[in-house]
């Protein structure tokens, strides 16, 4: 038997509950916590590392508002 099914545990930043990750995985992909349903993006492989997507941290959020011309 050769083939395995790889699966990468990694805790979620956010709730430590561990996750089981299966399939490919690359750098930026986003995975959903199944525990706390946070958006997590893949920052590194290897290690394996999650760090949370915040949902605000859009362009226009901070003390800079764009103008609309
Ligand atoms: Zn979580």
């Amino acid at each position: 038997m050769s083939t395995y099914a790889r699966i990468t545990v990694v805790a979620c930043p956010v709730c430590r509950a561990k996750q089981g990750l299966s399939g490919v995985l690359h750098c930026g992909s986003i995975v959903i916590c199944a525990t706390c349903h946070s958006s997590l993006r893949v920052t590194t492989l290897r290690p394996m590392r999650l760090r949370l997507v915040d949902p605000s941290s859009t362009r226009t959020a901070e003390s800079q508002p764009e103008s609309y011309a």
